[in-house]
């Protein structure tokens, strides 16, 4: 659908479009509005958010908005800058932005149209978030965020990485001292969520993000780094969770070798939260899905290492306060899943330390 036509045919002469300056106009317009085209075209859940709601679906075909994103995205990599956004005349006003994932980088781009002097803070060594630390090479590729987000300090800005708000700056002190007002908070959902039953602590049983950061970031996969991960190779693995994140632990397992890799969930696959194309390209790779089944203790070989799952099998019964369906377990169904290697992915809260070290900070769910 977007091939270039081939120079001088018949539809090149009908249509004499100059497709190089013709997509760079998509880019700048796509660009308005969404910072990071060439990464929402690639991960966003478009079936839920921007296609769901297309009229054009209550009919036929919602427009290919991701597809769209992500094919002028990559056409203004090979062709060209797009044009720079309208800036606002300086607005004399200092304003900080901690952390920086997309909600962080979404909001340092608006600040800087308007004209402000902004100063954006990173606790890591790396600019982007869970976009570089966390969903992995084969779905994101670390420089295609390398280059979305290079766009950004050319407009204005401060990106300053190795400040931990809270530790090595207190949000106090960006308000009080440095002069920064308003400070808008993006530190995410980085505290893993654990499932408190027993063996949780035993080895070989990781949380997503320590498993996926090890990986990703950290290259823990490569032999001439020295940051370590379990060896998984010819072993079993299970991953607990119906999520993107699982998904991507999931198939991380079996690219470091896992002999199989399980994601165990407690609901039926309609309930997944993971984006549908996330859960086909598991099931093409050879993922096992054990669905309708939940973890009750992770099994200690007695040397302190894992060597099982006990899980219980699940009925799904009224919907609770989610709209979803409750699971319930099923009486005497316990089963045991061998595994060396378990990784729990069932979701995240925030990192407490900004409020912690802001006693007055008033915080919602
Ligand atoms: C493995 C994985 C796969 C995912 N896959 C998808 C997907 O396919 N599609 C999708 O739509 N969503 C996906 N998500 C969710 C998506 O990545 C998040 O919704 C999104 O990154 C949230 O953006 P954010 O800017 O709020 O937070 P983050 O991306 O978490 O960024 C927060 C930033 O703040 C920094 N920070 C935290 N505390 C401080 C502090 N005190 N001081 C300074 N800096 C701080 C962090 O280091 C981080 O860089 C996935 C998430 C994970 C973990």
């Amino acid at each position: 659908m977007f091939s270039r036509l081939p120079s001088g045919s018949e539809a090149e002469r009908v249509c004499p479009v100059d497709f190089g300056r013709g997509f760079l106009a998509a880019s700048t317009k796509i660009r308005a509005d969404n910072v990071l085209p060439a990464v929402t075209g690639r991960v966003c859940p478009q079936e839920h958010q921007c296609e769901g709601r297309c009229v054009l679906g209550r009919r036929g075909e919602p427009v290919g908005i991701g597809y769209l994103e992500r094919f002028v995205s990559d056409d203004e990599r090979a062709h060209g800058s797009p044009a720079p956004p309208p800036m606002s005349p300086p607005s004399g006003k200092k304003v900080a932005v901690v952390g920086s994932g997309p909600a962080g980088l979404s909001t340092a781009c608006d600040l800087v149209r308007r004209g402000h002097d902004l100063g954006v803070l990173e606790a890591l060594h790396a600019i982007g978030g869970v976009l570089v630390y966390g969903i992995l090479e084969f779905r994101l590729s670390n420089g295609i965020v390398l280059q979305e987000v290079g766009h950004l300090p050319r407009m204005g800005g401060q990106f300053r990485i190795h400040v931990g708000v809270g530790k090595t700056v207190t949000l106090d002190d960006l308000l009080n001292q440095k002069g920064y007002d308003p400070v808008f908070v993006a530190a995410g959902a980085s505290l893993p969520v654990f499932l408190n039953i027993p063996g949780e602590y035993l080895c070989g049983v990781y949380s997503a993000n320590e498993f996926l950061t090890r990986v990703n970031l950290m290259k823990a996969y490569r032999e001439d780094y020295d940051e370590p991960v379990f060896n998984c190779r010819g072993r079993e693995v299970v991953v607990i969770g119906g999520g993107n994140t699982a998904m991507d632990a999931v198939r991380t397992a079996l690219r470091l070798g896992a002999a199989h890799a399980t994601i165990v969930y407690r609901r039926s696959e309609a309930e997944m939260p993971a984006r549908v194309e996330e859960i086909k390209h598991a099931r093409e790779e050879g993922v096992r899905l054990q669905l309708l089944t939940s973890p009750v203790e992770f099994m200690n070989d007695g040397k302190g290492w894992l060597s099982g799952v006990r899980c219980i099998r699940m009925a799904l019964g009224p919907a609770d306060d989610s709209g979803r369906c409750r699971p319930v377990p099923v009486p005497h169904s316990e089963f045991i899943l061998p595994a060396q290697m378990a990784v729990i992915a069932v979701g995240n809260r925030s990192n407490p330390l900004v409020q912690s070290t802001t006693p007055d900070l008033e915080t919602t769910p």
